[in-house]
This record gives structure tokens, sequence and C-alpha cells, in this order.
């Protein structure tokens, strides 16, 4: 192929269902596509003639990461409601957010996809539930930075139909009606989804939280969704908060509630999912229903400590998620691996908690597997999406740990030297090849100055 990469000399981990690692191999690259991986030298048959040839030495290659949970537009809001728990903070924030527009989501999407990709992200997702009326068509404007920016991408129309007035957390004003968001959402599906392999784009229906969704939105989405094919995501048993408002509302937690309105299937993942009983954690197993893990979001808000490795105990897919900036404002995802395997330590299991190849793991494989996405990405296998990173760990942070999944997980964050989203390098030495980063920088800034003008914050 007059596009092969070869890749050697590098460490290796696949996260193949075996877990196979080569200390010293090669990853060989084509048409889009992982053509070879293996210990070792390439073959020569495969090296003869290839276009481009890295000697990686010093290099740990991984599966691209995959983001399963993310609200681009908080890059905007980013450093606000320090100190607040979940439902404070979104009330402090929905009138914030209820001013932005098209510009503003798409200067804050080039610039968390810019922040994902740096650190690693190949896959990333966004979930996005604030349409203010004359706004624009924000799903589109994360769209099309995805695109410029060359990343992979699951767009999740989310929607809020339930406000103050009906009992719900969102004021009126930041909530569309139950029919428009059921429109907006299969006009998103019409206009953008690609279901093929490989696709580089794909819609999500998304309804925000039970507080902030009718039940008939919930019921009607999930009905959407199967009739058009599509996978389904929401937040579910984030807080103790939204366990009683369920109990108060509904007369049952969460997941009977999502149970009740079609919300439990193996094309459901939720983010958080941490007030979980071992019976919600069956019915997510028996159900295959899944989970974007988000620990830092979690531990800036208070919100508690997911029940991860009771999760995978039991089979539930489970994949890493940033969460939106403005609860966790490092914007990265390969940092959520470190964080997810200290903070389930200071939980039950204690030190058998998580490994460091579970939780590469989570943030690969895990993740594509939470997204619908296994077969294509998530590991470096032949004939999978040459979605890979090679990380640099012969530098100052890691050069000492022999280990390099280790150095990878447990040490500082890991400088990028290549990123391959479908064979198409995204970031070269630490910097992003599509796109210029001080332009995204400035950007982002201009419009978090302006929606905080219009909001009428201090900035
Ligand atoms: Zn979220």
């Amino acid at each position: 192929m007059a596009d092969r990469l070869v890749i050697e000399n590098c460490a290796v981990a696949t996260v193949d269902p075996a877990g196979t690692e080569h200390p010293a191999g090669h990853v060989v690259v084509s048409g889009g596509l992982i053509e070879a991986v293996g210990p070792g030298p390439a073959p020569d048959a495969l090296a003869r003639g290839a276009a481009r040839r890295i000697d990686a030495a010093g290099h740990l290659a991984t599966p691209g990461l995959v983001n399963t949970h993310h609200h681009f537009y908080q890059w905007l809001t980013r450093g606000l409601a320090q100190d607040h728990s979940l439902f404070d903070w979104l009330v402090a924030l929905y009138p914030v957010w209820a001013r932005i527009d098209e510009e503003m989501v798409h200067a804050a999407a080039r610039a968390s996809l810019a922040m994902m990709a740096r650190g690693g992200v190949t896959t990333a997702m966004d979930h996005h539930y604030i349409h203010p009326r004359g706004g624009g068509d924000l799903l589109a404007a994360g769209i099309r930075a995805a695109r410029e920016l060359g990343l992979r991408f699951t767009a999740a129309r989310g929607s809020m139909d339930r406000g103050e007035s009906q009992g719900g957390l969102p004021p009126d004003f930041a909530v569309e009606t139950t029919e428009q968001a059921l429109l907006a959402t299969e006009a998103a599906i019409d206009t953008h989804h690609d279901p093929g392999f490989g696709a580089m784009l794909r819609i999500a229906v998304a309804p925000c939280s039970p507080f902030s969704v009718s039940t008939g939105l919930m019921r009607q989405s999930a009905a959407l969704a199967r009739r058009r094919g599509v996978r389904l995501h929401t937040h579910g048993s984030e807080t103790v908060e939204e366990e009683k408002y369920c109990h108060e509302l509904f007369g049952m937690g969460p997941t009977a509630y999502f149970e009740t309105t079609g919300w439990l299937g193996e094309d459901v993942w939720m983010a958080h999912c941490i007030h979980l009983s071992d019976s919600d954690i069956a019915a997510f197993a028996r159900t295959g229903t899944g989970v974007a893990h988000c620990p830092s979001s979690n531990a800036r808000l208070a919100a508690g400590i997911s029940r991860v490795p009771d999760l995978l105990a039991a089979g539930v897919p489970v994949g890493l998620g940033v969460d939106g900036t403005a609860s966790n404002e490092t914007g990265e995802l390969h940092t959520e691996m470190r964080n997810a395997l200290l903070m389930q330590r200071l939980g039950p299991h204690r030190e058998h908690a998580l490994t460091t190849r579970a939780a590469l793991r989570l943030g690969t494989a895990g993740g594509a597997r939470v997204l619908g996405r296994e077969r294509e990405t998530g590991s470096l296998e032949p004939g999978k999406l040459a979605d890979l990173v090679l990380w640099k760990l012969d530098g100052l942070g890691h050069s000492t740990i022999g280990d390099p999944v280790a150095a990878l997980v447990l040490g500082p964050p890991a400088p990028v030297t290549l990123s391959l989203v479908g064979g198409r390098p995204v970031v070269e030495h630490g910097r992003l090849v599509t796109a210029d980063e001080d332009g995204i920088a400035r950007a982002a800034r201009t419009e978090a100055h302006r929606l905080a003008a219009l909001a009428g914050l201090a900035s």
C-alpha cells in the first residue's frame, strides 16, 4: 500500500481481549486500518516500500483513547461555582449557559477537542443538552469542530424539557418543549448519523437527566433511538440528591425509573452511575447498559465514588469520561486513567480495585465498547481502525519507570509524539497538526469573555 506507515522499536500495549503486550514491537498501518501488530521489527515484506517508517524507541504504542462523556460548551465556564455540589453548581450555571450561541460553542468545542487530542484521545463525544432559543444549531457547531480537528466523534443530541415550573431543576427559559426536542433530535440523525464501519460521526439520543427531562421525553427518546438504530445516552445516579429526587417524584430510585422508561439496554450508556445498589448493578449487567466513569468530575462535585470494580466484576461495560470542563477543568482524558485508579483504591477494594492495565483498558477498549464501537477501535488488532497513540516515555517524567503501562497511567501526563485517527496524523511531537492551538486558545478566551459579559459575570 502506498500509504503504509511502519512504527517499530517501541513497547506495544494492544489492549486486545488477552491484554497482549510487546516490550519491543511494531505496528503497521495502511489504508486507515491496522495491518499488523507484533513483537520485534515489522516483517520485511511490509516494511519494504513503506511510505513512512518511524523508529519509536523510548515510546509506548497504545490504542487511541476513547472519551465517553463530555460537554464541550462548558469550556467557556471553567473555574466557576468552585465549591458547589451538583445541584447547586447546576443552578448557579444554568443562567450563564442559557446565553450560549453557535460561535461560542464552536470555539469551546475546538478547545475541548484540541485539549483531548493533545492528550491522546482519538474518539471524542459531546453531550449537548442546552439549546437556547435563537442560539443557532449548537450540535452542528460541535460537529464542525470535530471535523476540522479530525477526531472520530459521537454527537449526543441532548435535551431538557422539565423546567422549574414542572418540578425540574433548570429554569424554564433554559428548556425546550418535548416536541421541539424530539423533532430536532430526529433531524440530527437524518442530517449527520453515519452507521458505517469507521464512521467519523455518529449521533446519539441524549435527554439530560431525570431531574431535567419529563418522563414522556425519556420514553419517546428511547423509542426514537430504537426506531432509528442509534444509541442512547444520559446522566444517571450521580448524587444522593438525585436519588432522593427520583424517590419523591417517581416513587422509585433512578435505576428502576430508567428501567420503566426503556432506558436499560445494550444500546444505552450513562454517565456517572455512582449510587448503585447490588440489584442496580445486576440490572446494568443483565441488560448490558454501559457506564461512563468520570472520576475527576465526581470528586470536584463531591458526588461520590462509582463502584467500578463491582461493575466490572458483574460484566458491565465501563469507559472513562472527561465530563464537562466546568466540573473537570483539565479537560484531559489520560489523567482520568490515573485518577480512576487512585480514587478506586480509596474505596472498599483498596489496592485490588484497579490495576494499571485495567485503567488503560477503561480508557481504550472499555470506552469503545460503551460507545458500541468495539469492533472498530479501542485495541490494536489487525483489521481495526488505525486509531493509535505513541506516548513518549524516555523524558524527565517517565524515564525511570521500567513498566511502560505504569509510566503512562501512574506518571505525569505523557507527551504524545504521534496520534493517528484512521491512519491520519492529528498530533505530532506534542502539537496539533490539524489546527492552530494558539488561535484556538485566543478564540475560546474571546468567546468566554463575550459569554461572561452577556451573563453579567465579572471576568
Ligand atoms: Zn455530564
